[in-house]
């Protein structure tokens, strides 16, 4: 259904620089970790890509005792213009390895090149110069003239941004002085490897980032290790409340990001063609693997019938298919689990009554993809109304009044972003009071900056990351 044909134009699969094996990253130096080595796996092909070393408890102890270590002896001692030039340094290294991370990113995730190309690593190196830019002036950041660092971070990140929720995590812990203990995802290992590579390239002292792969059991034994002084996690709600438990009673702090399920909400004095690429980008970037995504589109019933036209046009021109091929819009889903999470979402949807619209483009036989898809006439009741698919899957229920959307907007438990469409600044504004989201856009969505704080309202977590607020998670105030 495309109007233009495209020549293939992929990006060169040798610029990753894959190896066969990476391995555990503890006290400045790669070791041989003690839990099972796993195979992480291109969700595009199928294939293996590389063996990959895990920890095990017994690793997870070695980590904490040299990051602690390294916060007594080194990191917490040294002046924050010291530290500075230490961020500084990471991010211009992310920068000069900007194509080998992009690709490889894309080859353990799924993600379009054209994503982490212009998107994922330029924001992860954005976050370290950011961070880097406070490091020495903590005192000026409004929480007392020399706050204090906690000591220990450990950090339990998910798939679906491998570096960038890696650099959310690292750089403000590093730029206010705590050391960290980090766990990616078992399915997307491969990009926090090589940023330890980064971390030796800069010379960052041994022990003041150390990176665990394994799977979850690694990460709940950071959780519990009772030498960690803050934990930051993001992932899923379930997750996230079971850390919550463990946490409970002991001294330390805890901030999670969690799952949502936005409305977008679209007025009818809206732009249409506009908030059409506004709703396209909410729920199809990064294949809808965003926990800020844009799943429940809310649209004006004056006007659903013409927005739900435009944007199933719009979608049947998005290209699914080879992750490195530069015109790919929508990847491969990560993992065979997340894409049967993703159609058992979607046959609910059907049996409860919702009219499934899927885009025609033809869908690879090798890798795990899923076609672009919008649900229309959902009700709120429905399951793919209330619950996060995860997935390049958009539910659409419509409204006569703002007060009606406001009420719909916020049926959730979610609280992590919205969106508003709209020509009408008092109304932007009216809607940005009402709304129970952390972030709420206006006529955009899903824009990022470090410098703006980010989290959840509810069931989506709590604490921010980013800006100045982001501060206050690793600081003693
Ligand atoms: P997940 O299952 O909660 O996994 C997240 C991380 O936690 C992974 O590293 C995972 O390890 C680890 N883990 C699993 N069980 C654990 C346990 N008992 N204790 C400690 N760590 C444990 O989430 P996911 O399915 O990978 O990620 C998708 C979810 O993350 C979605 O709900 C999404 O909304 C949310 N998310 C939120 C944000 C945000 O900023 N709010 C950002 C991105 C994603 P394994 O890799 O081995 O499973
Ligand atoms: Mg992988």
């Amino acid at each position: 259904m495309g109007i233009f044909e495209y020549a293939p134009a992929p990006e060169s699969r040798a610029l990753a620089n894959l190896k066969e094996q990476y391995k555990p990253f503890v006290n400045g130096e790669f070791v041989d970790g003690s839990g099972e080595p796993l195979k992480t796996v291109n969700p595009a092909t199928e294939e293996i890509l590389a063996e990959v070393g895990t920890a095990s408890a017994s690793d997870v102890d070695t980590a904490v005792k040299a990051a602690r270590k390294a916060y007594t002896s080194v990191w917490s001692k040294m002046p924050g213009s010291e530290r500075a030039k230490y961020l500084f340094r990471i991010a211009r290294l992310i920068q000069e390895r900007s194509r080998e991370l992009a690709v490889l990113e894309t080859l353990d995730n799924g993600k379009p090149i054209k994503e982490s190309r212009d998107s994922d690593v330029p924001t992860a190196a954005a976050h370290f110069f950011y961070h880097a830019g406070w490091a020495d002036k903590l005192g000026y950041a409004g929480y007392g003239p020399d706050p204090k660092p906690l000591g220990v971070a450990g950090q339990v990140i998910p798939w679906n941004f491998p570096l960038l929720m890696l650099a959310w995590k690292i750089a403000p812990a590093l730029a206010t002085g705590n050391t960290v203990v980090l766990k990616p995802a078992e399915t997307t290992p491969l990009t926090a490897l090589v940023f330890a590579e980064i971390c030796q390239q800069a010379e960052l002292p041994p022990g003041v980032v150390n990176i665990l792969p394994g799977a979850g059991d690694i990460g709940a034994s950071i959780v519990e290790h009772p030498d960690i002084d803050k934990i930051a996690f993001t992932g899923s709600t379930e997750v996230g409340k079971l850390i919550q438990r463990t946490v409970a009673g002991t001294r330390k702090k805890l901030t999670l990001e969690l799952g949502g399920k936005a409305a977008n909400v679209v007025f009818d004095d809206a732009p249409l063609d506009q908030a059409v690429e506004g709703i396209v980008n909410g729920i199809f970037f990064n294949q809808g693997h965003v926990c800020c995504a844009g799943s429940r589109l809310l649209v004006q019933e004056s006007v659903a019938e013409e927005v739900l036209e435009k944007l199933r046009y719009r979608v049947s021109t998005l290209r699914l298919g080879d992750p490195l091929d530069k015109n790919t819009d929508l990847g491969a889903i990560n993992s065979a689990e997340q894409l049967a999470k993703i159609r058992g979402l979607v046959e609910s949807g059907d049996a409860e009554g919702a009219q499934r619209w899927t885009s025609p483009c033809p869908v690879p036989d090798r890798g795990f993809f899923f076609a672009p898809t919008v649900f229309s006439e959902v009700h709120q009741s429905m399951r793919i109304a209330r619950e996060e698919i995860f997935g390049p899957v958009l539910s659409v229920l419509t409204f006569r009044t703002p007060e009606e959307a406001v009420a719909k907007a916020n049926n959730t438990p979610y609280g992590l972003s919205a969106g508003i469409w709209t020509e009408k600044g008092s109304r932007i504004l009216w809607m940005a009071n009402q709304l129970r989201a952390g972030v709420v856009w206006a006529n955009t969505f899903n824009r990022f900056d470090p410098a703006a704080p980010f989290g959840g309202y509810q069931e989506s977590g709590f604490g921010r990351e980013g800006g100045r607020t982001g501060l206050e998670a690793y600081l003693n105030v």
